[in-house]
């Protein structure tokens, strides 16, 4: 059976709206109590950055706050999607934090 995609999309967009604090997305998984993986959810964001900005016309984003690296504190800024790194390119430790997740309303 198919999963429910748009479904799910729209229960990611309610936490991240009304979160206080960013997300990962593991926190997601969690507090929707859904079972799909953090790659799936990375994928989900794509979609849900492009149809929150142009649901209310560039009013709300979806921002994200970027890995870092806990070893080194290199922060991966040049991100253009939703992942996590498996290493540092600096200091190549596999101690990422991962991205967080918040929707912003301007
Ligand atoms: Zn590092």
């Amino acid at each position: 059976m198919l999963k429910d995609f748009t479904t799910i999309r729209e229960k990611i967009i309610e936490v991240l709206k009304t979160t206080s604090e960013p997300l990962a997305a593991e926190d997601i998984i969690r507090i929707l109590g859904v079972d799909i993986s953090v790659r799936d959810v990375y994928e989900h964001l794509i979609h849900v950055a492009k149809s929150v900005r142009s649901r209310s016309q560039g009013r709300e984003v979806l921002l994200m706050e970027p890995p870092v690296c806990k070893k080194c504190g290199y922060v991966f800024k040049d991100l253009d999607k939703p992942k996590k790194p498996s290493k540092c390119p600096r200091c190549k430790s596999e101690w990422i934090s991962p991205p967080r997740f918040i929707i912003s309303r301007e």
